[in-house]
């Protein structure tokens, strides 16, 4: 089992939650090999910034370039580990600008005995929002266990860059929750958390830099909370100058329930803004 923190380099509870968990496995019987990595792009983390100086992502430059630039080169030694993995958990959050719906995620594989396998470590994980989206989007871990059909989740929990420890507890029992559930370790798992299981087939669903852009830079002033259930055309906030003045209205472009949304007010034009996703359940399949 892989499990990664800090492929962003300002996402914290990952990192703590890994280290956590080092100390923690060194009291259980594993049956089987976890290997840990708390901060995957240290020099992102140095600059306390998502990405290194190079300023590009480590979750769109996979599988990487052992001869490209630092991002790109981590991002080849990050690959490899997936490659050589049987299950992979990548930690994540809303980073500095974004807070997002605890979830966790899978890509919705071709494959439906893989994509069932994704499906349960990611209700073992056990957080509100179980989602599967588009298996076709390139550069992340995920597209690199998509590619060599390593069974992976990738865990999202809050954000605007705190390190709050219930997002760290949470992300810890998740991970040994997981463990449990493929039999790596000896643990009872607790009730089911999950409230919603989603698996949405569009294109681009899951990519969240692409949805709700800001039409003008500003200062954003959000009207919903995660979790909200907007219809497409309502408010989701507003861009104000810096005196408050010419407000210019930003509205849902779809129904859905918000799952991630922009905390940090100092905005640029085409920053995001805002993620919705499909409520249709399918708790039941
Ligand atoms: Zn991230």
């Amino acid at each position: 089992m892989l499990i990664t923190g800090g492929v962003h380099g300002d996402e914290f509870e990952p990192m703590a939650a890994v280290r956590r968990l080092a100390l923690h496995l060194k009291t259980e019987i594993l049956t089987g090999t976890v290997v840990l990595v708390p901060v995957v792009n240290e020099a992102a983390f140095q600059r306390g910034n998502r990405t290194a100086e190079d300023d590009l992502d480590l979750a769109r430059v996979c599988p990487g370039d052992p001869h490209g630039s630092p991002t790109e080169r981590v991002a080849h030694e990050l690959s490899k580990l997936i490659r050589k993995a049987d299950f992979y958990i990548d930690l994540h959050t809303g980073g500095t600008a974004c807070c997002i719906l605890p979830l966790a995620g899978y890509t919705n594989h071709a494959d439906q005995l893989l994509r069932e396998k994704q499906r349960q470590m990611a209700h073992a994980f056990n957080l509100p929002l179980v989602w599967a989206a588009d298996p076709t989007l390139n550069g992340r871990s995920l597209s690199v266990a998509r590619d060599t059909n390593v069974p992976a989740i990738y865990v999202e929990h809050h954000g605007a860059a705190t390190c709050d420890p219930d997002g760290v507890e949470a992300m810890v029992d998740g991970c040994l929750n997981v463990l449990a559930h493929v039999g790596m370790l000896t643990r009872s798992l607790p009730p089911s958390r999950v409230e919603h299981d989603i698996r949405e087939t569009g294109p681009d669903t899951g990519y969240f830099q692409g949805s709700h852009l800001a039409p003008c830079g500003g200062f954003f002033e959000t009207s919903v909370a995660l979790g909200d259930h907007v219809q497409a055309g309502e408010s989701i906030g507003r861009i104000v100058d810096p005196v408050g003045q010419r407000p210019v209205e930003v509205t849902a472009e779809t129904t859905g329930m918000v799952i991630c949304i922009r905390t940090f007010s100092s905005i640029k034009k085409g920053d995001h803004l805002c993620y919705l996703v499909e409520t249709e359940d399918n708790r039941d399949d």
